[in-house]
Formats: structure tokens, C-alpha cells, sequence
């Protein structure tokens, strides 16, 4: 057991677990990380993340946001609207002195900007093709049994960190997990439109569901659009022409007509949180924590705090002491407000947006345009998706 001093270890090298070893090994941590996928399988990932301003300055702080600035489209504005209603609502990176809201990036960019930075860190041991199959905790330390080159090994360690996105280790002893399923699908893609998009963000409520157009690249947006199971199957069996003109009668004449749409694929979309957690020696972070709907754009900005609010933990936490119920309560009391705060307000503007009830609509629109005229609930909504509070 002679390994449990050496090294944490991070079960997850996505974006979240990859910018926690960064994180750990500019504070001096040596961080061991098992990742599942091949080398450069994740950089033609085109799903777009929408980075909040806070996200973009923890990647700067790291020396990351150099290589990735060049791809990153800014969003500038954010603009809210109701199908069916007039009011609408509007937030400018200029009103809240910030030189942008947000910006949007490809899953496959940052993971290979995050992979470069990793690859030059003499601290960090990035193992890929290594899949985890358990995790297993005592008193004093963690241990997980993965499978490398079809070997079976195991590692120890004070302090292992879940970050599998939630994709796998789902039955680790300790650990429970609350799901609310939407029964609602998100298609996404890319799509050109006839008029510049002038850096805007659109995000549109309708009964079907919210639907998003993020600024992508010089002409596109990516489109994230949400709705039942059946109505996102109808919408993937359409051709391309078919569904440029449903979605153009639903998301109206701001950017004129809808020119060209790319591959469409579709993902189910679930609420999920982590209920208990008496796991000594083991913290979960960033999806495999919680998993929001991506309405807000929320998810990976949390995950990305979680990874910064855990290396400010273990900053001031002495070796010997890692993952003890201490250190353990005080990070998860850190995170508790943020997470809490995060899902609610995306399941809120779910459960507000998308329903389809006779006479809220029209109250769901003044509100909108209500919200437009009271510049403290906008300051901090600004805020809470910059910043997380
Ligand atoms: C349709 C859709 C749109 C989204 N849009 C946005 C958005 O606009 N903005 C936003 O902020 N977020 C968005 N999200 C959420 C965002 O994608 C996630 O929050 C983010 O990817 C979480 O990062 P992560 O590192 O926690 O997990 P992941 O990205 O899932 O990474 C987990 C990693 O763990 C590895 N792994 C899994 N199991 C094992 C194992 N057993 N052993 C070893 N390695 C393993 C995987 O290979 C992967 O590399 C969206 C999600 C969806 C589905």
C-alpha cells in the first residue's frame, strides 16, 4: 500500500477531469489520470460547449485559453424570446462591463488543447485506454481496478476523483444518485442562416420545448433543440430542406431564411444529481456529479468549478490528510449552493418554458418582457451564468 502518498488519481480525463489534474499540478500534486478513449478520439467532437466568462479565465489562468482563443466564437448578447408571445428579453456583455457573456467551443478543440497542455506537465501520468470497471473505498484510501492493453491492474490512492461524466461507474458503495428523466430529447447540429450572427446567442422557448442558436465560427450557430422523444425522432427522420423550414417557422425571421443543416444526432436529456455520498477518499465532480438540461448551458461550466473549488481544497489540506471526512465535507459544502442553484434554475426554465398551458403563454411573455426592465434580476442573472453566484 505503499503507493496511497504518491499520486491522486483521476478516473476521466474529459474536460473536467483533465482541467482538475492541470489545476493539481500547478499547485506541485502529482495526478495520475485513467482515461478510457484513444488518444485524440474526443478532438473531432463538433458538440459546442457554451463557456461562461468565469470558465474562459480558469482556462486562462492555465495557459490553455491561448491555443483555443482563435476557435472560440464570443457571445455577446443573449437574446430570450417566447414563440407566440411578443415580449422578449436582452442581455449585453457591455452592460455588465464584461468583454463578452459567454463563448462558444467545440468539445473536440478544448479536450485537444487540454491533452497538449497535459502533455507537457512532468506531474501528471495522463494513462490512455485504461477503463476503470470499480472503485472501491476504506478508511484510509481508494482503490480502483481498471483494465490496460487487456491487463488487469490497480491503483491506490488518499484521494480518487470520479469524472466519467457519469457514463460508467454508476455502482460504487456509497453513492446515490437522484434522476429526473424529461423524457425529452436534444437534437443537435450545425446550421447556416442567411444573415451574419452578429455574436448573438438565441435562445427560444416554445411548447415544444427550449431550443438554442449559438454563435459557432464566422457564418453557423449550433443548434441545440429539445423536445419530446417522438417529436426529436419526427425532426431526425426530416431531410435537410424539411427540417430548415420547421425550424424556421419556429424560430422565426431574425436571421432570415435557414440555409444548410449538418449530420443531426440526438441525446436523451435527464436531471440528475448525487443524493448521498459516503464515500471516504472519493469526491465526484462535473457531470458524473450532476447532469443538467442544456438549456441554460450550464453543465460544464459547474463541472469546470467543481475541478476549481476541489484544487483550492486540497491547497489547504495537508497531504496526509487527503480525502479525509474533513477535507471531504468542506469541499462538498463549497459546492452545494452552486450545484443546487445551477439545477434549479435550468429545471426551472424547463418546467416554466415548456408547457403548452392555455393563458401562461401570454403571461410567460410579459414576464419576459418585464425581466427585460429590472436590471438588478438581469445583473444577477449575468452573474450566476458567468460566475456561478
Ligand atoms: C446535447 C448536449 C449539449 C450540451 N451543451 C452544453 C453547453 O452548451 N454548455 C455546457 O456547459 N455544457 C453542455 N453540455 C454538458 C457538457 O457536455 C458536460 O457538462 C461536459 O461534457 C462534462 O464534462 P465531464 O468531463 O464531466 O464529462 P465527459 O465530457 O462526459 O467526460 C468523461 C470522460 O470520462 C471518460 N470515461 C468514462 N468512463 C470511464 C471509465 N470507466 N474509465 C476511464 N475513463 C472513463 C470518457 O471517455 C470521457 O473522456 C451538453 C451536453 C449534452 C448532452
Amino acid at each position: 500500500m505503499s503507493d496511497i502518498l504518491k499520486s491522486i488519481v483521476i478516473v476521466g480525463g474529459g474536460p473536467v477531469g483533465a482541467t482538475l489534474a492541470l489545476l493539481l499540478a500547478k499547485q506541485g500534486l502529482a495526478v495520475t489520470v485513467l482515461e478510457a478513449r484513444k488518444q485524440g478520439a474526443a478532438y473531432s467532437e463538433s458538440r459546442a460547449l457554451a463557456l461562461s466568462y468565469g470558465s474562459k479565465r480558469i482556462l486562462e489562468k492555465l495557459g490553455v485559453w491561448g491555443s483555443l482563443a482563435a476557435s472560440a466564437t464570443a457571445i455577446n448578447t443573449i437574446h430570450v424570446s417566447q414563440k407566440g408571445s411578443l415580449g422578449r428579453s436582452k442581455l449585453q456583455a457591455r452592460d455588465y462591463k464584461q468583454e463578452a457573456l459567454g463563448y462558444v467551443l467545440s468539445y473536440g478543440k478544448l479536450s485537444e488543447a487540454l491533452d497538449a497542455s497535459l502533455a507537457s506537465q512532468p506531474l501528471v501520468n495522463f494513462v490512455f485506454e485504461a477503463l476503470a470497471e470499480n472503485i472501491a473505498h476504506t478508511g484510509t484510501h481508494a482503490s480502483v481496478s481498471y483494465s490496460y492493453q487487456g491487463e488487469s491492474r490497480a491503483l491506490n490512492s488518499r484521494l480518487v476523483v470520479l469524472a466519467d461524466g457519469g457514463r460508467s461507474l454508476d455502482e460504487i458503495a456509497g453513492l446515490v444518485k437522484e434522476t429526473k428523466e424529461y423524457g425529452h430529447d436534444a437534437l443537435i447540429s450545425k446550421i447556416r442562416a442567411e444573415l451574419p450572427h452578429n455574436n448573438i446567442a438565441y435562445e427560444r422557448f416554445t411548447a415544444n420545448g427550449p431550443m438554442a442558436l449559438l454563435p459557432n465560427g464566422e457564418h453557423d450557430f449550433s443548434l441545440v433543440w429539445t423536445g419530446k422523444k417522438e417529436y426529436v425522432n419526427a425532426l431526425l427522420e426530416l431531410s435537410d430542406e424539411e427540417f430548415l423550414t420547421q425550424f424556421h417557422e419556429q424560430f422565426g425571421d431574425r436571421v432570415g431564411q435557414f440555409l444548410s443543416v449538418e449530420k443531426r444526432m440526438a441525446f436523451p436529456l435527464k436531471l440528475s444529481q448525487l443524493k448521498t455520498t459516503d464515500t471516504p477518499h472519493l469526491v465526484v465532480i462535473g457531470n458524473a456529479a450532476q447532469t443538467m438540461h442544456p438549456v441554460a448551458g450550464q453543465g460544464f461550466n459547474v463541472g469546470l468549478r467543481d475541478a476549481e473549488s476541489l484544487a483550492q481544497s486540497l491547497d489547504v489540506t495537508a497531504p496526509a490528510d487527503f480525502g479525509c471526512q474533513k477535507m471531504l465535507d468542506a469541499y462538498r459544502a463549497s459546492r452545494q449552493s452552486d450545484t443546487k442553484n445551477g439545477l434549479l434554475f435550468t429545471d426551472f426554465l424547463v418546467s416554466i418554458f415548456s408547457n403548452d398551458i392555455v393563458g401562461v403563454n401570454g403571461l410567460r411573455g410579459a414576464g419576459l418582457g418585464l425581466f427585460d426592465m429590472i436590471k438588478p434580476i438581469k445583473q444577477h442573472l449575468v452573474s450566476k451564468m458567468s460566475y456561478g453566484k
